[in-house]
């Protein structure tokens, strides 16, 4: 889902699509001349590989996304929100989605099995 800078509306408007297995559902809304605030639910499935056995699980999301997405470089101030910059004037929320999946992928994460095995480990010690 694409939708150029200069459309999105003052009040709040409903985001909901699907990306894969996952299904995002929140709203967007432009605060200033530069700046869109997303608030977004992530659910679904998706797969995630075992860091220790390298074997894939489908793990479910239920993950919660604040974001500000700037229209060219974030001049603001410092902040605490993840501040996401574009450059040609269109959100690609697809993109978006697809770089916070690899982000939550890229967790450290231990199949039943290890994590089991971690913690008999950690119980002999
Ligand atoms: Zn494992």
């Amino acid at each position: 889902m694409k939708i150029e800078f200069r459309k999105v509306p003052q009040t709040p408007k409903e985001l909901q699509f699907d990306y894969n297995s996952v299904k995002i559902e929140g709203t967007f809304c432009k605060i200033s001349q530069s700046l869109t605030k997303v608030e977004a639910n992530l659910s679904g499935i998706t797969d995630i590989d075992c860091c220790r056995c390298g074997k894939t699980d489908n793990i479910t999301l239920d993950e919660n996304l604040e974001f500000l997405i700037c229209d060219g470089i974030f001049k603001g101030n410092e902040t605490d929100d993840l501040v996401i910059e574009i450059e040609n004037g269109v959100i690609d929320f697809d993109e978006i989605i697809e770089s916070e999946l690899q982000s939550i992928k890229s967790d450290y994460y231990l199949c039943e099995e290890c994590s089991q095995e971690n913690n008999l480990f950690e119980q002999e010690f």
